[in-house]
């Protein structure tokens, strides 16, 4: 409002104008009291405030815009990226293959474990940026939690070779094995845990707990993972920041651990976005633990996909067409190996001694041969020996299969002329894939060394535990890769073998019943 001074001038003060009407006592209009507030430095401020909001919000706009383009451009870089690293894996995979020695060899293991350290970066990075732009979605898929917590293991198995960790996996009785919510995501979670685990302990344990926290409405429910390890620990201060990106405990363990820092990160996002929670304690010099929730949903076991056994085409390539000899006094053993490789095209002779071992090694070359040690008569060890002292069998790869993973066992193995070990209970999936290994005339002569032979050591140490589980169906399932038909025809002839056997047994009442159970618990 503009008002006129006496003196005839016009001031640009912004007023605040209030009038009253007054009326006499007989209630007869009798004038206007009109108040005039200074009110300019209010609406200065006011416009000064709406002017700052118009930039707050362009500058806001611009900021999400940058946003964006810097998620866009993290997103397809590491998509530049990963395409030729790829390639770059693949054929480094594909030389290791060709069997090269000495130096040359060296070089391209080092590329392979630089280039799969390069491609986990790369994934944490896009990982982090989808979660930042809200652009990840979880699925929502029925799973089997074996399965999942048995390929936590199979990663790690590597990184253990070396040190004497005991790695064991403990699931509460309570625990549903068939859940429904997003497995890969659930799998990177325990794989960072327990993966820094493995990473910060020298020596002693690693160990996995699952057990149910909560039920809540039907079908929720909210399991509670405990990953515990006896590795360096942390000071509180170290602590403090350890959920920071890109924080690492300190300078030193960077450099002799290496990392990135973004691993617990990505952990607690994920976590948060399945309704849970995380939580970690640890002491300097004694251990970690890290405790976490996820709200799940129990899954229908008819949902939960058959894994099957299965080779990759690489490995299909080599097992087709190639012979193997199975030398085993079990005749259940045969029985699952012949089952297993015979459909994936590999054609399988067996032998119940080493004598008939010797004898067949006489007369067919074999690409592999897969020998057990314990037998009655010509033990495994024996039978190598005397297959590797004739000269057309001096270079057929003999894999050892035993029961006893001792190192002085492995010894043996190796020093009789064994090219690669194998514990019982066999994995299936990594028994196609040692055969297809060796069965490729270009093999890689490295992973006969003893390291194989310890990750094999570090993984049968490691064989998933069900808590007071005596006959444990789902562990039996896992190791033949949920293949449901070839359990149920080995279960089958396990119950003969048993049969016969509690009949061959003498009138011992304690030992009849023991198998009895056994039986009438299938
Ligand atoms: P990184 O990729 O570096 O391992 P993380 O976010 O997973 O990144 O971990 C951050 C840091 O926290 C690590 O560098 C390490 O210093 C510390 N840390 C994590 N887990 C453990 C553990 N189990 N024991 C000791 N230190 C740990």
């Amino acid at each position: 409002m503009q008002l006129l001074r006496s003196n005839g001038s016009v001031t640009e003060t912004v007023y605040l104008v209030k009038g009253e009407r007054f009326y006499s006592h007989q209630g007869k209009l009798q004038g206007m009291l009109l108040t005039a507030t200074d009110i300019s430095e209010l609406r200065h401020r006011e416009l000064a405030l709406r002017q700052s909001e118009v930039e707050l919000q362009k500058a806001k706009a611009e900021a999400d815009a940058a946003n964006q383009a810097k998620g866009d451009f993290l997103a397809n870089m590491s998509h530049e990226i990963r395409t030729p690293l790829n390639a770059i894996i693949g054929y480094t995979k594909l030389c290791l293959n060709l069997g090269l020695e000495g130096k040359l060899q060296d070089y391209l293991y080092k590329v392979d474990v630089a280039s799969h350290s390069l491609a986990h970066l790369i994934n944490d990075v896009l990982d982090l940026s989808k979660i930042e732009a809200g652009k990840l979605d979880l699925e929502s898929v029925t799973f089997s939690l074996i399965q999942v917590l048995d390929n936590v293991r199979h990663v790690l198995v590597l990184d253990m070779a070396h040190k004497p960790i005991d790695f064991q996996v403990n699931i509460d009785d309570s625990v549903p094995h068939n859940l429904k919510g997003d497995p890969l995501r659930l799998q990177q979670i325990l794989v960072n845990l327990a993966g820094n685990a493995v990473k910060f302990t020298e020596k002693g344990e690693v160990t996995i707990r699952v057990s149910l926290d909560s039920r809540a409405n039907d079908p929720d429910i909210m399991l509670a993972f405990v990953v515990r390890d006896t590795g360096i620990g942390m000071t509180p201060r170290q602590l403090a920041r350890l959920f920071d990106i890109y924080h690492q405990a300190e300078q030193s363990t960077t450099r002799r651990y290496g990392g990135t820092g973004l691993g617990l990160a990505i952990t607690r996002k994920l976590v948060d976005m399945m309704g849970g929670d995380i939580d970690i304690q640890s002491e300097y010099g004694v251990g970690t633990s890290c405790r976490f929730r996820v709200s799940l949903q129990q899954g229908d076991p008819a949902q939960v996909p058959d894994a099957g056994i299965s080779a990759s085409p690489v490995q299909q390539t080599a097992l087709s067409g190639c012979r193997v000899l199975v030398v085993d006094d079990n005749a259940i053993n045969r029985d699952m190996v012949g089952e297993l490789l015979g459909g994936l095209g590999v054609v399988v002779d067996t032998a119940a001694s080493g004598e008939e071992a010797l004898v067949q090694v006489g007369s067919v070359t074999y690409s592999v041969i897969l020998m057990d040690i314990r037998m009655a008569g010509l033990d495994g060890l024996e039978t190598t020996r005397r297959i590797r002292e004739r000269p057309e069998s001096r270079s057929v790869p003999i894999i050892a299969l035993s029961a006893s993973a001792s190192h002085s066992t492995q010894v043996a193995c190796l020093d009789a002329g064994m090219n690669d070990y194998l514990s019982k209970p066999l994995d299936m999936q990594r028994l196609i894939q040692r055969i297809a290994h060796w069965a490729d005339p270009g093999r890689n002569k490295i992973a006969g060394q003893p390291e194989t032979v310890s990750a094999q050591l570090a993984e049968n140490e490691g064989t998933l535990q069900k808590t007071a589980a005596v006959f444990n169906p789902d562990g039996a399932l896992m190791l033949l890769n949920h293949n449901h038909r070839v359990y149920r025809r080995l279960l089958a002839k396990f119950l003969e073998q048993v049969d016969e056997r509690a009949s061959q047994l003498s009138s011992d009442g304690s030992a009849k019943k023991r198998y009895f159970a056994i039986h009438s618990m299938n």
